[in-house]
């Protein structure tokens, strides 16, 4: 076997590449090269000979891994990976009902609705069916729907015991109905219609298990109950499964993620055939070190520790922020710093717990044009103006979509009113039929719309894909509409980014979440292959979040720790460390006590998983204040910064004389205002002795804030000087 292949692998990892043709479980810590294992046994497979590129299903979470996936296979071997069945779950989901959309009982052109549409569908079908909103509130409507078909439950199957559930039940059932007759699906649709399609079509089912010699699994310890059942159904006799994956670093509970899963694979697949991996290659000692005494302290663990080949490295700086605005200018000050030292912008990400933390960090790197990009947060798909211009677009290619005509019946405005659109949706409901159907055969104004669309149908017919979109975007009128509007530029400006992302989409052949046409020799089916643009839809659907305008530029890399699994980067920056935030206070809040244990373990691990995205630099942040939707927080430290090694770590503030000298010269370095307090109203006074549960005894040295703002700096003998809020600290005079 080609040996320069293998030569970049440890012993364990080489076994595991080239394992024979049995289904094996590698559970290992993180950066120990799981996904290279993965990746390489693919290429070792097709390079052997012992499988053809489309005897391969490989499934990973993100868009961003499936094309890291792609691209790592096709530089190791030059071979077309496009027929390759490489991508996310959803992806190959959608892939095999374009492919099989008769048999699935869709529509060609089916479109996908994302969780706001859904929401809108939603809310729609309750206005229709006169429910009760408050009773009902459409957010749970939603996730009862979800969570049901998450777990693999049709309306039918849902338990319902009381008035409660059995309304939800029938709010299900009516919504399935709705989305049936406008041609439309939502995410986890895409997963349980395929899952049906196969489960029921046992020629199709035996075609795939015929087909598919090799599954392999990425991040394996995120599947829920309904992607192992998916899984399941495409393993054959002849199929032998390679899961991968690390329990410390299961986040997705609360979607349904089961890391049970991974003891059921172990006992129906591997039997036994487990191979552990324990060398990380990724960060140096230090942060390794945090890592691994961070997460010992979980009690539910499969239990395994990394250790590294490379030196300690430097340590973990920890910086304690007067403010959520002096965390962001100091995070901006060091990554510059980094950037001059040489270190790219991409190779530093900033990590934060929810996305509500980012507009604070982006307002600091936009004022110092520090170049960035925000994964998650307001994806660029589900922007006011590029969801106006793909519903145009979804109307060309499925006019059935309800949905879509009413976003943009009058946008922009043409004089039809509310009225009109309700006794236009009168005469579907009477018909039963779609609003486009009822508007079709409808005179004025609604039939002058549907005369733009079939108009804008004909003479996009035959051009290429970007330059149909741009056609769109004028005739329809949405670019003279945003050019008349003062605050316009920027929503130009994505349109134009629309136009140039299908540019990027035709070039890469709609790579790796839309289908091309199935280029397996034995596919079951003559398959036509779904129109461009019904591809590029689906792909807008699919990459949520994951496009970026300017994207390739060098750009300092902003997303939740959520979205950066799998990922690495030179150095990292985990900001907002506060109790509350992180650990999130919806973990540590929850009824009983096991309940409770098992949030605090799964942010645990949250947090493992984001220190041990860094390979050379860590950073750690906190701040006493926080401004978090619309209120100013006064946290206290995260308990998992107590819980990381004092060996390991590097207190900035400390180490800073400038810092720890007063609020004074803070405020003055990072220009944080600050109104000072004499003390008198608060009860205590400078010079006083205090007692706090957590930091012990020390003296107050400084008072700042009024009334219930009041705040009081304090300079404890053990724990440093820190500010606090005199309402939560609790502090008693010793
Ligand atoms: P995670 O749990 O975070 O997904 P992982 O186990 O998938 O991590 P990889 O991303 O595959 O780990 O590998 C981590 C880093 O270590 C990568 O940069 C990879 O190229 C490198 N690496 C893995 N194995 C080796 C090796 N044998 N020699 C040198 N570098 C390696
Ligand atoms: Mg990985």
């Amino acid at each position: 076997m080609s040996l320069p292949l293998l030569e970049n692998l440890n012993p364990e990892q080489r076994a595991a590449v080239t394992l024979p043709h049995e289904s094996a479980l590698i559970l290992a810590g993180a950066g120990s090269g799981k996904t290279r294992v993965l990746t390489t046994r693919i290429v070792w497979l097709i390079q052997g000979g012992q499988v053809s590129p489309h005897g391969i299903l490989a499934v990973t979470f993100t868009n961003k891994a499936a094309k890291e996936m792609m691209t790592r296979i096709s530089t190791m071997l030059p071979i077309n990976t496009r027929g390759m069945w490489v991508g996310t779950f959803h992806g190959l989901a959608n892939r095999l009902l374009r492919t099989h959309w008769r048999e699935a009982g869709l529509p060609q052109s089916f479109q996908i609705l994302d969780s706001s549409d859904q929401l809108s569908a939603i809310k729609r079908l309750m206005k229709a069916m006169n429910v009760d909103t408050e009773k009902y509130e459409p957010k749970k409507v939603q996730w009862f729907i979800n969570g049901h078909k998450e777990a693999g439950r049709r309306a039918r199957d849902a338990e319902a015991f009381d008035e409660y559930s059995m309304r939800m039940a029938e709010l299900y059932e009516a919504y399935d109905a709705q989305c049936q007759r406008e041609g439309v699906t939502d995410f986890p649709e895409l997963l349980l219609r395929s899952y049906e399609l196969l489960y029921r079509n046992e020629p199709l089912r035996e075609h795939y298990r015929d087909r598919f010699r090799h599954i392999l699994i990425d991040e394996f310890q995120d599947t829920n109950t309904l992607q192992y059942r998916w899984l399941k159904l495409f393993a054959g006799p002849h199929t032998a499964l390679f899961a991968v994956g690390d329990d410390d670093q299961s986040i997705y509970a609360f979607r349904g993620a089961n890391t049970a899963n991974m003891a059921e694979f172990e006992r129906e697949f591997a039997h036994g055939n487990v191979i552990r991996l324990e060398q990380n290659y990724r960060s140096h000692g230090h942060i390794l070190t945090a890592a691994n005494t961070l997460i010992a302290q979980n009690a539910h663990r499969l239990g395994k520790n990394l250790w590294t080949a490379e030196g300690d490295g430097e340590p973990i700086r920890v910086f304690e922020a007067y403010s959520d605005q002096d965390e962001a200018s100091f995070v901006v000050d060091e990554v510059r710093t980094l950037n001059r030292e040489g270190i790219a912008l991409s190779d530093m990400a900033l990590l934060y717990r929810s996305n509500a933390q980012s507009r604070v960090l982006e307002h600091a790197l936009f004022s110092a044009s520090v170049p960035y990009r925000v994964y998650g947060g307001l994806r660029f798909f589900e922007r006011q103006e590029i969801k106006h211009a793909l519903a145009y677009l979804r109307l060309l290619t499925n006019p059935e979509d309800d949905g879509a005509f009413l976003r943009v019946v009058n946008f922009p405005t043409r004089g039809i009113g509310a009225r009109t659109l309700e006794q236009l949706a009168d005469t579907a409901a009477r018909s039963g039929t779609s609003l486009w159907q009822a508007a079709c055969t409808s005179g004025g104004k609604v039939a002058g719309f549907a005369g733009l669309i079939e108009a804008i149908k004909a003479s996009t017919r035959d051009l290429p894909l970007p330059e149909a979109i741009d056609h769109v975007i004028e005739a329809s009128g949405l670019a003279d509409y945003y050019r008349a509007d003062k605050e316009g530029a920027d929503r130009l400006e994505n349109l134009n980014e629309l136009i140039n992302a299908a540019a990027l989409f035709s070039e890469e052949g709609g790579l790796p979440d839309a289908p091309g046409p199935d280029t397996a020799p034995d596919a079951p089916v003559a398959t036509e292959s779904p129109s461009e643009l019904d591809r590029f839809l689906a792909h807008a659907a699919l990459e949520a979040g994951e496009h970026q305008a300017g994207a390739g530029h060098d750009a300092l890399q902003l997303m939740t720790v959520h979205a950066a699994k799998g990922l690495e980067f030179h150095a990292v920056f985990i900001t907002g460390l506060e109790e509350g935030l992180f650990p999130h206070e919806q973990s540590t809040l929850k009824g009983t006590s096991a309940n409770e244990e098992n949030g605090l373990e799964e942010e645990r691990r949250l947090m493992y998983v984001a220190i041990t995205r860094a390979r050379r630099r860590l950073y750690l942040s906190h701040a006493q204040s926080r401004m978090l939707h619309g209120q100013v927080r006064y946290g206290l430290p995260s308990r998992f910064l107590d819980e990381l090694p004092e060996q390991v770590l590097l207190n900035l503030n400390r180490r800073d004389s400038a810092r720890t000298s007063g609020v004074q010269q803070t405020a003055g370095r990072y220009g944080a205002p600050v109104s000072r307090n004499p003390g008198h109203d608060t009860g205590y006074k400078v010079g006083q002795s205090v007692a706090h549960a957590k930091f012990g005894t020390g003296i107050i040295i400084d008072f700042e804030g009024r009334g219930p703002d009041a705040r009081v700096q304090v300079k404890f003998r053990d724990a440093g000087t820190k500010w606090l809020a005199l309402a939560y600290a609790r502090l008693s005079p010793a």
